[in-house]
């Protein structure tokens, strides 16, 4: 009794139907209580988790006994941002922007393994590796997916933190505190953060400093002819090049003036055997046209001696014509 400051009215002096119903605590904890006790989460889920959070919200687990039950679709009057599901590079923005409209005191949940840590999508092409990269979180639930207990947990080491905390030193009654200046991220070819754009523009001109130089070294004259390292695919050009250079070896070989293989490169094909046919083989129909051919040719030189036409096409002359029984 003796800690008690003078003045301070004795059991003795408080009426009877009082003394039973008043106690003394401290302003934190009738603020903080207040608090604690109407946090009103924002009503968004992301992915599997949110229905393990619907279902904390119902009637077998009850979020209503912690004061929670009223969940509000409008960042404005929400307290808690329970961030449950995989959290995708595409909403990401959408997220820091809700945060960034909540009011102050405000408080993340990351849920899950996903919103911890990107979860079973880490590394993936469009996951983030946590939620943590981008708003600043409170509580980590871990699990995939938590059950409706753990979240009971974690919201309850919510408002542990919250009931730790001074309305003297709480941070968003003084001017420029908490103006952390948290920014949207804005999509790209990734997400980045604004506030790191002199970093990333340093990278991204080092970077291509490095490919020019690369393909400064590629482009360096190769000798003439010279073949491809092994692993290398040639440039479209330097195919269509080699295959200009086939046809025309082609070409000159079916003219019978195969070009000289070029200094240093692949030494050509050697020109295909004279076509003849094969003992007792057909002759292919380009080569019965260019015999009907010859034979018409000659034929007109004779001065247009008589003799059998030429035998349709397809077939071979006819074995009654002079240029037939040359052919044969
Ligand atoms: S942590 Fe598991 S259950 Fe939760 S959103 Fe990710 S994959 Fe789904």
């Amino acid at each position: 009794m003796s800690d008690i400051p003078a003045g301070t009215p004795q059991p003795a002096e408080i009426p009877p139907e009082l003394q039973q119903n008043v106690f003394m605590t401290t302003l934190d904890n009738v603020y903080n209580w207040g608090r604690a006790r109407s946090m009103w989460p924002m009503m968004f889920g992301l992915a599997c988790c949110a229905i393990e959070m619907i279902a904390v919200q119902a009637a077998r687990f009850d979020l209503s006994r912690f004061g929670m039950e009223i969940m509000r679709a409008s960042p404005r009057q929400a307290d808690l941002m329970i961030v449950s599901g995989t959290v995708t590079k595409k909403m990401v923005p959408n997220i820091v922007r809700l945060y960034n409209q909540m009011p102050e005191p405000k408080y993340v949940l990351a849920m899950g393994a996903c919103a911890t840590s990107g979860g079973p999508f880490k590394e993936g092409y469009n996951v983030v590796s946590g939620i943590d990269k981008y708003v600043p979180v409170d509580v980590y639930v871990p699990g995939c997916p938590p059950t409706p207990e753990a979240l009971l947990y974690g919201l309850l080491k919510v408002h542990e933190k919250v009931f730790k905390e001074s309305i003297r030193t709480a941070p968003w009654y003084k001017k420029g505190q908490r103006d952390e200046g948290i920014t949207v991220p804005v999509l790209g070819p990734d997400i980045y953060n604004p506030q790191q754009v002199d970093l990333l523009k340093a990278a991204a001109a080092k970077a291509k400093e490095a490919a020019e130089a690369k393909a400064r070294q590629g482009t360096a004259a190769p000798p003439a002819g010279a073949a491809p390292a092994a692993g290398t695919r040639p440039s479209p050009e330097e195919l269509e090049r080699r295959r200009a250079e086939a046809r025309a070896r082609k070409a000159a070989q079916e003219s019978g003036n195969a070009p000289a293989a070029p200094a240093g490169g692949p030494a050509p094909l050697p020109p295909p055997a004279p076509a003849a046919p094969a003992v007792g083989g057909r002759l292919s129909p380009e080569e019965l046209d260019r015999r009907r051919a010859e034979a018409r040719a000659r034929k007109a030189a004779q001065g247009g001696a008589a003799g059998p036409a030429p035998a349709a096409s397809g077939q071979e002359p006819s074995a009654g014509g002079q240029a037939g029984k040359e052919e044969k």
